[in-house]
């Protein structure tokens, strides 16, 4: 535990006119207030307290920040009050506390609602002063460092996917980048365990492979600089963290021999014209990786982020990732808002590229209605790249990336999108599914004719347009069957030579489950109950009738049941339907129908090799997507796995797959050499992303060679 006197001298290195005094009250203020507690760990409560500040200074923040450290569960945890806190250090530091406090305070709640109610707090207390959110990134991460001695697992995993979810994309956000990568590895290795040991195990048996092949690289890239005059140029070499690593692999579906550059290399220059100087020095020794270079010193990143990346074939054929930018830009990109000395001054100022996604992310609080829409709203389109568009008089509409004119017609007003029939984009006439860019302006032309569109579903990106268009079916559907409904009922009456009347029908009502007779045409409308059953239902003494009566509630029941898999929308409703066993398709999946006469509709992937014997008949192709309320549901995926023939691989393609949570419901194996086996596995998962995740994982194990995903 670092002691009074070095927390003071290390302020005092990078502030020497921080108040030492205040900084001297605070430490043992808080000593003294936490008196005999202890942590999980066995330590002092106060050791805590102290890292937290210890964290604070590393990132060269102001001594008010450094206080707030040392305070912050002060209030939450001990007799001290806040009053106490606003009489012995005046009113921003009990301001900043109260911040960190009330933070602490929800995150005690866990479930969805709650943590979304808490996500809103959180942005509303931090929008007041960012450094209480620098504080409370502090103390995420030392409770992170020390979550192995919480002895709960489910109270782990849960702190490690709030910090996965939440507090990461927040550090990130602001441009901490150092923190992000810190917590997300940690909440990593609680969350995935396995997955994350099999990843630094391959590392492992790299690094013996190639003997320490970093410092080789490093000095070899010194060597060149220095040819070249750039002899001031510092470079540091290092392993990706087995977090990026991982996700990498799942974001280029490939597998760890195909990640071929897990090293990346840092040059540190004086200024702008050197990073370019350094630049050409690289890329005219090596060969460069096309679709690698980004310069991101023209045209930084929203946070503020500036650098130059390049992707080479360096020093010993190894293919590396190379990053050049200033010595001030790397400690913007380690520490982000918190390299910025200025936010002492400005606190409350809210203009600096880091904060505008906080104006934007309070506008969204300001106009959700419940905590889950507002989680999954910030969720799915804050923390993705978002493309900014204008209206014609010029306000800013952001949007996640991949919007489209629909959904900013409803970002700007439902009734807006409801109407949209066309979109100008920059002046010019563009089709509705036109994927927005940044700085696009967006004129939206409506008719009060104008309803919103089915089709619209399958290129919206925002959850309030597909809300909007999904409500719309909705009732739209329900009008339809219910018209349908009625026909099918007089139809059936007249079928059987009685006369119909909806006073015959009443007294059924209660029998088919109903409230109203709507609600019955809507139930034969849809197939439920059938005509002929009504007609029994109302004239009892006909044959068979009474065994012919199902309930309605049964009836959805099944019909919900051979639906099991399907889910599917854009189907006529009772039409058959069944998944390929060709590709297994999973929910996530992009898929298409093929009509089969007297068979129904087959379900297959987008990219399945048996859609070819159909290219010459698109009338039989059906526009289908998966309904996303089914996720429960377990579907089959396939997938075709290379493992070589050694004692105990089949037993660890098993282990793999289920702590992953899957389940294989069948394997066979296709092909069997000396020194590999082929199997074919059929998984239990719950949709698409599921089944991503397991073949990653099987990725990631040395003694798997291969993993595909079966198709056709
Ligand atoms: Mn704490």
């Amino acid at each position: 535990m670092m002691r009074q006197f070095e927390l003071v001298e290390l302020v005092k290195t990078y502030d020497p006119s921080a108040d030492e005094g205040i900084l001297n009250r605070a430490y043992v203020y808080s000593m003294k207030a936490h008196g005999s507690q202890l942590r999980a760990s066995g330590d002092p409560y106060f050791s805590h307290p102290v890292e937290v500040a210890g964290i604070l200074a590393g990132m060269k923040l102001d001594a008010a920040s450094i206080v707030t450290g040392l305070l912050h569960d002060t209030v939450e945890d001990t007799v001290a009050t806040l009053d106490d806190i606003e009489r012995l250090f005046g009113s921003e530091i009990a301001r900043l506390v109260d911040g960190v406090t009330k933070l602490s305070r929800i995150e005690l709640q866990s479930d969805q609602t709650k943590q979304a109610e808490n996500f809103r707090k959180l942005v509303l207390a931090m929008s007041e002063d960012i450094r209480v959110l620098l504080v409370k990134l502090a103390d995420r991460l030392h409770n992170m460092q020390t979550l192995n001695f919480i002895e709960s697992s489910e109270k782990r995993r849960r702190i490690a996917r709030e910090t996965m979810d939440i507090y990461a994309p927040l550090a990130e956000r602001i441009g901490m980048h150092r923190m992000k990568d810190d917590l997300e590895d940690l909440a990593f290795a609680e969350l995935s365990p396995d997955v994350r040991a099999s990843i630094v195990a391959r590392l492992d048996f790299l690094r013996r492979k190639e003997t320490d092949i970093i410092p080789l690289i490093q000095s070899e890239l010194d060597r060149k600089l220095r040819e070249n005059d750039l002899s001031g140029a510092l470079i540091t070499g290092r392993e990706k963290s087995p977090y990026s690593i991982w996700r990498k692999m799942q974001k280029k579906d490939v597998g760890f021999e195909q990640l071929s550059d897990v090293m990346a290399f840092r040059i540190l220059v004086n200024d702008v014209g050197e990073c370019y100087h350094a630049l050409g020095v690289i890329h005219s020794a090596y060969h460069v990786v096309p679709g690698r270079f980004k310069d991101y010193i023209s045209t930084p990143k929203p946070n503020g982020y500036r650098s130059l990346h390049t992707g080479v074939i360096g020093p010993e054929r190894q293919r590396i990732e190379v990053q050049i930018r200033t010595h001030e830009m790397h400690e913007v990109a380690e520490y982000g808002v918190a390299a910025h000395w200025t936010y002492k001054q400005n606190a409350g100022n809210t203009e600096g590229p880091q904060y505008r996604w906080l104006r934007e992310l309070l506008d969204i609080l300001k106009h959700t209605a419940g905590p889950e829409e507002f989680l999954e709203n910030t969720k799915l389109e804050m923390f993705p790249d978002q493309v900014f568009a204008f209206t014609p008089k010029g306000d800013l509409i952001a949007l996640p990336r991949g919007a489209t004119p629909i959904d900013f017609a409803y970002a700007v007003h439902s009734e807006i999108g409801d109407r949209c029939v066309g979109a100008k984009i920059n002046g010019r006439i563009a089709p509705l599914r036109t994927v927005l860019a940044n700085g696009d302006q967006v004129e939206i032309i409506t008719s009060k004719a104008q309803t919103p569109s089915p089709t619209w579903e399958e290129f919206v990106v925002t959850g309030k347009a597909r809300a909007r268009i999904r409500r719309f079916i909705r009732t739209q559907e329900r009008a339809q069957y219910l018209k349908l409904g009625r026909a099918i009922v007089q139809k059936a009456f007249r079928h059987e030579g009685q006369d119909f009347s909806e006073r015959a029908v009443e007294p059924l009502l209660k029998r088919f489950d109903c409230a109203n007779v709507e609600d019955l045409y809507v139930a034969v409308g849809e197939g439920v109950v059938t005509g002929r059953q009504v007609v029994n239902a109302a004239f009892p003494q006909k044959e068979e009738a009474k065994s012919k009566v199902v309930s309605l509630a049964h009836a959805r029941r099944k019909a919900r049941q051979n639906d099991a898999a399907v889910s599917i929308r854009g189907l006529i409703p009772g039409m058959a339907m069944h998944l390929a066993a060709c590709c297994h398709p999973l929910p996530g999946d992009r898929i298409v129908g093929i009509v089969t006469t007297g068979k129904g509709v087959t379900i297959h992937t987008m990219d399945c090799e048996t859609l070819e014997n159909f290219t010459d008949t698109p009338e039989r192709w059906l526009d289908v997507a998966w309904s996303s309320s089914e996720s429960e549901l377990v579907h089959v995926g396939r997938v075709s796995v290379t493992i070589e023939n050694v004692p105990g691989s089949l037993g660890t393609v098993a282990t793999v797959i289920g702590k992953q949570g899957g389940n294989i419901s069948n394997l066979k194996v296709t092909n069997r050499s000396l020194d590999f086996f082929e199997l074919m596995i059929d998984v239990e998962v719950a949709d698409v992303k599921h089944l991503t995740t397991i073949i990653g994982a099987l990725r990631a194990n040395r003694v798997i060679h291969s993993v595909e995903r079966a198709r056709g």
